[in-house]
């Protein structure tokens, strides 16, 4: 039975974050022929809307209003909430960010509706959306069913693949005027600080290299830096180097880290622990360099260069340099 799935597409500076735009690749599976569509709300939201047209969105809701040019749970739950009371979608696909991962589960209470949480893969079996998600750190994954009449689900950033974006696609955008009453909003933001860990930023990376125990030292890490500059990318670690206080866990990539989708990934000294493994199952093409030729991060590598990272990574951070002139 085809469903209407809605995705909410949330914007950064008027631009999709990739999330809404990976998650836009499941809701396909879950309309199983119905229609998706993508929900953006924001203060000028025009590109991201066209975005998810491009993207793989039949039709786009685009709420746009300076109300919106600050997060804030109140007015984005609201303005979902009235969305899916105008349109009945069966089901609310939102992005593991920390935005989505606030107002979806309120939005969802709201409607007196169930919330799955932390889904990294979507299904749909006997007309039903199964929604599979880890627990138990990653111990075992649970698959689970919502019986309300709208579904809300938080994917994973990270676990699902972006499509082709298709520039010419046409698709309607619809401009919903919603506002909420100022008696209604419970939380003032005052003030915005960006911490450190919104300004890593691993999910929205094209290029990432990433250091394990085997880079030896925070110091270290400046090797790995000079590449990824190089490279236009971003560094991110294992559990390891953050555990010996190298790096900040903001840049933490594994399943209790982030899940990243980066084209390049370059894992430097870096064994490939399940734990670790887990953040990079969307990362298209894979590089590793470990001394252990045995090391089974190899086995999910495209490349693999058996050596010292401290004497590779210089190497390729010269060589890349040349090719750039
Ligand atoms: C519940 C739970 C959650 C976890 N969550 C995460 C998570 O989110 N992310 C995560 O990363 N881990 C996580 N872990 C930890 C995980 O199990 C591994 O311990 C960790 O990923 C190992 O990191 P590593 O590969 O850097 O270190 P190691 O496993 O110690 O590997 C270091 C590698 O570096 C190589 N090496 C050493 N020196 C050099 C050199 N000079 N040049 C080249 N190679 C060299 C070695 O051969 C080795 O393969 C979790 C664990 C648990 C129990």
């Amino acid at each position: 039975m085809s469903k209407n799935i809605f995705v909410y597409v949330e914007a950064a500076e008027g631009k999709a974050k990739n999330v809404g735009l990976e998650i836009l690749t499941p809701a396909r599976v879950a309309a199983d022929g119905g229609e998706v569509t993508a929900v953006v709300i924001g203060n000028g939201v025009e590109e991201a809307a066209k975005q998810a047209i491009a993207f793989g969105a039949d039709k786009v809701i685009a709420v746009d209003d300076a109300q919106y040019a600050t997060y804030n749970t109140d007015t984005y739950a609201n303005a979902l909430v009235e969305l899916v009371k105008k349109y009945n979608p069966n089901a609310v696909f939102v992005g593991a960010t920390p935005d989505g991962k606030d107002f979806a589960p309120v939005a969802a209470a709201k409607l007196g509706s169930g919330c799955v949480a932390n889904v990294t893969g979507v299904a749909v079996e006997d007309g039903k959306i199964v929604y599979t998600s880890p627990v138990y750190a990653g111990a075992i994954l649970n698959d689970a069913v919502c019986e309300s009449d709208v579904e809300f689900a938080v994917l994973r950033s990270g676990a699902f693949k972006k499509a082709e974006p298709d520039e010419a696609k046409a698709g309607e955008i619809i401009a919903e005027p919603i506002t909420c009453a100022a008696d209604a909003i419970r939380a003032k933001v005052v003030d915005v600080v960006k911490e450190i860990s919104e300004t890593v930023n691993l999910e929205e990376a094209d290029v990432i290299v990433a250091g394990g125990r085997g880079v030896g030292s925070a110091e270290n890490f400046a090797i790995l830096k000079e590449l990824a500059d190089a490279l236009g990318g971003v560094i991110g670690a294992t559990r390891a180097p953050i555990e010996a206080g190298w790096i900040s866990r903001a840049y933490q990539i594994g399943q209790s880290g982030k899940s990243v989708a980066p084209k390049l990934y370059i894992a430097c000294g870096i064994s490939g622990a399940t734990q670790h493994v887990a953040g990079i199952t969307g990362a298209d093409y894979i590089v590793a360099i470990n001394k252990d030729e045995d090391a089974s991060i190899f086995d999910i590598a495209n490349v693999g260069i058996v050596g010292n990272l401290l004497e590779v990574v210089p190497v390729l951070t010269a060589e890349v340099k040349k090719l750039k002139g």
